[in-house]
């Protein structure tokens, strides 16, 4: 079942997410739920906020032909999607930085350069209750950092720089207006 995407300007948005304590059906039926709302909306990460609930996961497919760095060699080649990560943390990372454009589910139509860590290590649990560590590079550690904020309250627009955020002002207004309207 599709979900319907909870936009900026919706207070869940800021909650930050609370641990999974248990594999149970519910998580199973969630998780196959954000997958399909995720393609669906054609995005690449989607956090369980942003479909109006508080546990602490999130999903994430990387396209392999998105999986690329600049030489064309793939980042990632070794790491299986669609991810299911519950209870994600970053436990660690290298010093090499990238700034990138970063979109949103909850943010339509708005774009900005972030910067994030280029490589990750991660840590998470799968649907299975394993737990996983895995080494991320590029616009797969982009999204577990991204999606990773969003369980902690922390969004787009608080990423972006401030002559962006001035710059969207009027759009990040409308939304606001729209979101609270549709609430
Ligand atoms: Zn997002």
């Amino acid at each position: 079942m599709s979900l319907a995407i909870c936009t900026y300007g919706n207070p869940i948005l800021r909650k930050k997410a609370v641990e999974v304590t248990e594999i149970t059906g519910e998580i199973h039926e969630l998780a196959k739920d954000m997958l399909e709302t995720m393609y669906e909306e054609r995005g690449v990460g989607l956090a369980a906020e942003q479909v109006g609930r508080t546990e602490r996961m999130y999903v994430i497919d990387i396209p392999s032909d998105s999986d690329m760095d600049d030489e064309g060699q793939r980042e990632n080649p070794d790491i299986a999607m669609p991810m299911v990560l519950i209870n994600p943390k970053v436990t660690g990372h290298t010093e090499d930085v990238q700034v990138g454009p970063e979109g949103c589910l909850s943010f339509p139509d708005i774009f900005a350069n972030v910067e994030r860590w280029y490589e990750v290590d991660a840590e998470y649990m799968d649907l299975e209750g394993h737990i996983r560590k895995i080494h991320a590079k590029g616009l797969l550690a982009r999204a577990i950092q991204h999606e990773l904020d969003h369980l902690d309250g922390i969004l787009l627009v608080d990423r972006m720089s401030h002559v962006k955020k001035v710059a969207i002002g009027g759009k990040l207004k409308r939304l606001v207006k729209e979101t609270k309207r549709a609430l």
